[in-house]
């Protein structure tokens, strides 16, 4: 087993009765590497995870973590990852402190002084009663649990779920910094514009199936823009769609909106033979719509 791979899937498969939730699903995540997971609800995130931290039986295939089998040393390999499960139990009459302190009894210690460092970061308070605590201020205390020992690999699923936008931004700093020093980063999410911030590399899960892996750079060196324009009349939906490079095209009226990735000057050509052009607006495509242009086929037929 090459040492430079955190995670290996392969042939991954869980049917719940007629519910195929995971198809056949192969991948590899290197080490030092943040990935996001990325699908809609129901798309297979959960139970991906679940498998390979050996909560759920997979119907086929198998899955290593850090080299180890998931399956044989699933006792082994906790001890060397950090988890934030979607729906992490908590005594409600602990406080965040006691919580913190189950947790880390149950890994053998902790380093106090790091936790509180992490709850200063995240504006943590670790003195009230978890129960007494909003959703967003107790997910803080799971992501300092899975991030307190420093683990090799952390395994997330949907962690930033209540968290205000300054927080998560510190949360990416976190996941970045773990990077940064050659440990791995499992996000699961399914908010593109966060994965665009944090991650190497995206893995798009649809109905149970990997349909796309990509890195960031390489979906933004699509370099796809969308396009709007004004025209003095209504126009033709079928005049854009005639030029190499267009997609999604929305007419309304004298208005149209596309997705491009062709050669300007061919496009501007084609149109002002037809139309008399008002304004236009461009600027690049972030990923959601790069992800909704080049995945939607799989969409539609998973
Ligand atoms: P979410 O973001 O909503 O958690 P997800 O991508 O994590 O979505 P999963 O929870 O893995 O999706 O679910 C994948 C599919 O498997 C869904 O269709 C779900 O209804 C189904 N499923 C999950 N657990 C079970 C179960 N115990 N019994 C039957 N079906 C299940």
């Amino acid at each position: 087993m090459n040492d430079q791979i955190a995670i290996h899937i392969e042939g991954l498969t869980k049917h719940y009765g007629d519910v195929h939730a995971l198809v056949d699903l192969d991948l590899d995540v290197s080490r030092g590497e943040i990935f996001g997971f990325l699908g809609p609800n129901g798309a297979g995130k959960t139970t991906t995870i679940r498998t390979i931290l050996d909560e759920i039986r997979p119907t086929a295939g198998s899955a290593s973590i850090l080299g180890l089998d998931a399956r044989e040393a699933s006792v082994e390999i906790r001890k060397h990852i950090g988890y934030v499960p979607g729906d992490l139990a908590m005594y409600p009459n602990l406080t965040g402190k006691d919580t913190l302190t189950y947790f880390s009894n149950l890994r053998g210690g902790v380093d106090w002084d790091y936790v509180d460092h992490l709850a200063d970061r995240l504006d943590a308070d670790l003195t009230k009663k978890v129960g007494d605590l909003s959703s967003g201020n107790r997910q803080k205390v799971g992501l300092i649990q899975a991030f307190m020992n420093r683990p090799d690999l952390l395994i997330m699923d949907e962690p930033s779920s209540g968290l205000d936008p300054l927080v998560q931004r510190e949360f990416q700093a976190m996941m970045r910094e773990v990077a940064a020093e050659g440990r791995t980063v499992f996000l699961s999410s399914h908010t593109l514009s966060e994965v665009q911030r944090v991650a190497d590399r995206v893995g798009i899960i649809r109905h149970g199936r990997l349909v796309a892996v990509e890195t960031v750079t390489a979906l933004r060196s699509k370099a796809m823009r969308r396009i709007e324009f004004e025209f003095a009349s209504p126009v033709d939906p079928d005049v854009f769609r005639s030029v190499e490079g267009v997609r999604d095209v929305e007419v309304t009226n004298h208005h149209a909106v596309l997705s491009f990735d062709g050669t300007i000057d061919a496009l501007l050509r084609t149109i002002s033979d037809r139309y008399d052009i008002v304004d236009i607006t461009t600027r690049e495509a972030d990923l959601e719509e790069i992800f909704l242009t080049y995945y939607r086929d799989e969409e539609v037929t998973a």
